[in-house]
């Protein structure tokens, strides 16, 4: 093919610009200066840090260390792309031990900012003091301060609108930026750390806490002592952490911290061992509450895989893996909550299944359950053996259906969780939780469309302590919470406590359903005005409270919930997108009794 482009000139980037690209993989958000920044202190071998934000990390992220500090001299080098003090030779490479190494933080910050740099060393007389706008250098002065390090960044993509304009609300930044918090104080629980919110202390933080009272302080007292202790060398690993037992579940990953050296990592071998070894304690899709730290030897780990350093690769993944499914099976054996029985029956209510499911068999001993050889590629194909596999044939046989209610007589109820009924076409099936989500659902957003969601006061309230991203989020989102018919006040730290729910939760345990929606819609990073915020917090509070597996229904309630469903509009589906009724036909029930063309 012919082109008639002219060829351009190859130029070199000027410095200012390639610091913009580098700040694109460092800095996606203010959550990852604040990570970039307090690791560096952590590095520089501080025993306190302070840090302080502003506006969601948007106006400022100060950061304040005890640390080594830098000397004069060396506060201009450190902003130079690939400068670093943390390694030396490509050899290095091969054993970092470090936070960082990449020497890329600092000039990224300082392209995308207004960066105040403010660093003293023992011994010397007085400190340096640095100040960047946009990556350009506009005063170097000699200060009189503190040994340590001070760095600021204000005005957060003040230079790169395109950037500014991915930031999210100040609600969902704030969580991420408690979250990171969070997460590095979980890395090091000797350290002290002094949290800062507008002009609020969140966090207070001594030093010297050990793992179990750091994470009581970060995750709340209640949730730490449902926490199991691991404590377990193996050969080149040692690992020390928490383990949350079953009752703790989550609908989300977002309370499994797992730290290599010290490092927070979200690592795929790690999570399937972990959600391994939660295997049949928890109903599917259910995520456990762990703190684990790895400590190995650092040649044995590549840390050097993606900018954010967040990925890592294990040179022996496999054996990893194993000692981590065993050391937390071990752990949750000792601790006697479950003994061979599919749910937990001590330490707090049985978790709630979100969607019925199965049942499986009772809970066997790991090592039959799982033969380790068995997992020899822990990864994406390995994790998908978590679903159960359909019967081949079996799953084409039923197909979603949408009649009228006089077309349905009810038959009866099944293990107490289809409601059968026959019709001219076959028989039908419906899934009563799935269908009571959706009436629970719909109702609610009739609701809603009149106004705020009714409300019913609880006459004791119940107290829920979320992490510091949850309340932060909570907080913010007070006025929502009256909309959607829930009464949320805090109750000192990061406990809050239900005054009011919808009513259809009034009469269980409001916890599981208020806990649910503060973690989905703080992880979802949806603004609160939207429509889509209303409509996955009406699914979130739709799908509890409704009618469980296992619930006996009398005959007049089982007509009574066909006729309701029979007047929804189609497609019947469930809020999440079930199915709710399904008909085998009675094509299907001929072939499969092999009637065929005989006559009937
Ligand atoms: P890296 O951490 O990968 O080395 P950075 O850009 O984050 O790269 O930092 C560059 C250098 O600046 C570090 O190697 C370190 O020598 C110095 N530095 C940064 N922050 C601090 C701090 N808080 N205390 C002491 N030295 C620091
Ligand atoms: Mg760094």
């Amino acid at each position: 093919m012919e082109t008639s482009f002219p060829p351009k000139a190859i130029r070199l980037l000027p410095e200012e610009v390639a610091n913009q690209i580098a700040a694109g993989e460092v800095v996606e958000r203010p959550a990852s200066v604040l990570k970039e920044l307090v690791e560096n202190s952590l590095d520089a071998g501080a025993r306190r840090i302070g840090v302080e934000v502003a506006a969601g990390g948007r106006r400022l992220i100060r950061v304040v260390d005890d640390g080594a500090g830098m000397l004069p001299d060396d506060l201009l080098l450190a902003l130079e792309r690939h400068a670093t003090s943390k390694v030396a030779s490509a050899e290095d490479l091969t054993h970092i031990s470090s936070l960082g190494f990449r020497g890329e933080a600092l000039p990224s910050i300082a392209a995308v900012s207004r960066l105040l740099l403010r660093s003293r060393t023992v011994g010397a007389e007085s400190g340096g003091q640095l100040r960047v706008e946009g990556g350009r250098v506009i005063a170097v002065e000699e200060v009189g301060c503190p040994v340590g390090t001070l760095v600021e960044a204000r005005d957060l993509f003040f230079n790169t609108p395109a950037r500014r304009k991915f930031l999210k609300s100040q609600a969902t930044e704030s969580g991420h930026l408690a979250g990171t918090l969070v997460r590095l104080a979980l890395a090091r629980p000797q350290v002290a750390f002094r949290y800062t919110v507008g002009q609020q202390v969140t966090y207070d933080l001594p030093a010297g806490q050990d793992l179990a009272s750091r994470a009581a302080s970060l995750l709340g007292r209640a949730t730490a002592e449902a926490m199991v202790r691991l404590e377990e060398e193996e050969g080149f690993l040692r690992l020390e952490g928490l383990a949350g037992l079953p009752s703790l579940s989550r609908s989300a990953a977002d309370q499994v911290y797992t730290f290599v050296n010290g490092r927070f990592v979200r690592d795929k071998v790690l999570l399937h061992a972990i959600y391994q070894a939660y295997r049949g304690l928890m109903p599917d899709g259910r995520r456990p509450v762990v703190v684990l730290h790895l400590s190995l030897d650092p040649e044995l780990v590549d840390v050097n895989v993606h900018p954010a350093k967040t990925e890592v690769r294990f040179s022996r993944q496999q054996e990893v893996h194993q000692a981590l499914a065993g050391a937390l099976r071990r752990g949750l054996g000792r601790s006697r909550v479950f003994k061979p029985t599919h749910q937990p029956t001590v330490g707090g209510p049985a978790p709630q299944r979100p969607h019925p499911q199965p049942e499986r068999g009772p809970w066997t001993p790991p090592r039959a359950a799982a033969p380790a050889g068995r997992v020899a590629e822990p990864g994406p194909q390995a994790a998908r053996a978590d679903q159960p596999a359909l019967p081949a044939g079996s799953a084409n046989r039923m197909r979603p259906l949408y009649t009228k209610a006089e077309e349905l007589t009810v038959i009866g109820q099944l293990h107490g969780l289809y409601v059968l009924c026959s019709s001219p076409q076959g028989l039908v099936l419906v899934d009563q939780h799935a269908a009571h989500e959706r009436l629970t659902y719909e109702r609610l957003k009739a609701g809603l469309a009149q106004g705020d969601l009714p409300r019913q006061g609880l006459l004791t309230p119940q107290t829920l302590e979320l992490t510091p991203g949850e309340s932060a989020w909570a907080g913010e989102q007070a006025g929502q919470w009256a909309r959607l018919g829930l009464e949320l006040e805090p109750f000192g730290g990061s406990t809050w406590a239900i005054r009011a729910v919808p009513p259809h939760l009034a009469g269980g345990d409001p916890r599981p359903a208020v806990r649910d929606l503060l973690s989905q819609m703080s992880a979802s990073g949806l603004p609160v005005d939207t429509p889509e915020f209303v409509e996955t917090a009406l699914r979130s509070l739709a799908c509890h409270g409704s009618v469980r597996q296992g619930q006996r229904l009398k005959p007049a309630e089982l007509e009574e919930l066909v006729d309701q469903i029979c007047a929804l509009h189609p497609p019947l589906t469930c809020p999440h997108g079930r199915p709710v009724m399904l008909l085998l036909t009675r094509h299907e029930l001929d072939r499969s009794f092999r009637r065929g063309s005989e006559p009937s």
